[in-house]
């Protein structure tokens, strides 16, 4: 069946809101991810993880998976390759606000936000905490990534730097998603240098707490890539997703047993 919450009747959708649904809202964006890839990768990879999520868990737990968000906010540096919507991150906040309010006063009760690009999780973040406050309904938020990491730190063949921006990570996930990769084009020379304690220089590397700085502003990229696209393969993209489908179902068998 149809996980699509846009391909539903409205008396559908009342019947998955009497059931007390999950909703899985993906979050991605238009972005230039280097020569190989095309714009789409983030708003794909939150897409496609979203509809297997749900598709795995919906005989448990009746699950619909929202329209992804395509466009995101990026930093001004990102015009300097074309292809890049950014929309202000004050905006974004009050339209995903809106949108999570809008499944909330329809009635669904369970929602979880599954993000595909960096520079999203704080608008994402704040937009729940206000649906808490006001609701007292509560949001799961999460990046892809981050329930990818276990996964990815058994069968990554690139060096540390090599997974971030349309690296070994997001190459092998399209590869394994769409024929759109082209990996004649994939370099490793954007592969990222710069790691210290503070700054892992990598999103499978151990930060310290909450520690961020802008990839973009401690090295320059030719390509658009941060990291190395050359280690990635359809199969490293396969267990990705198996990982991150397992993890995801134990973090919603968790949330929804909650009251
Ligand atoms: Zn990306």
């Amino acid at each position: 069946m149809s996980v699509l919450f846009a391909e539903k009747s409205w008396p559908q959708i009342k019947e998955y809101i009497d059931q007390n649904a999950l909703v899985i809202l993906p979050f991605g964006t238009l972005e230039e991810h280097g020569l190989h890839l095309p714009v789409n990768v983030d708003a794909v990879i939150a897409e496609q993880v979203a509809i297997r999520v749900a598709e795995a868990v919906q005989e448990r737990y009746p699950t619909l998976v929202m329209p992804v968000a395509w466009a995101g906010y990026s930093i001004r540096k990102m015009n300097k390759w074309p292809g890049v919507i950014s929309i202000r991150s004050e905006i974004l906040v009050e339209a995903w606000f809106d949108i999570l309010a809008s499944l909330v006063k329809m009635g669904f009760k369970k929602l979880l936000c599954i993000n595909g690009h960096g520079q999203n999780p704080e608008m994402i973040k704040l937009a729940a905490r206000r649906i808490s406050d006001e609701f007292d309904v509560h949001v799961v938020t999460s990046n892809s990534w981050g329930l990818a990491a276990e996964t990815m730190k058994q069968i990554r063949k690139s060096e540390m730097g090599g997974c971030y921006h349309g690296g070994e990570y997001e190459t092998s996930l399209m590869l394994y998603f769409t024929d759109l990769v082209d990996m004649r084009k994939a370099t490793n020379e954007d592969i990222m240098k710069y790691r210290s304690d503070f700054y892992p220089g990598d999103m499978f590397g151990s930060a310290t707490g909450g520690t961020f700085l802008s990839t973009w502003y401690v090295q320059e990229s030719r390509t658009g890539v941060y990291g190395d696209p050359t280690e990635a393969t359809k199969e490293t993209g396969r267990l990705l997703v198996e990982g991150m489908v397992r993890n995801y179902a134990k973090l919603i068998d968790e949330y929804m047993n909650l009251k």
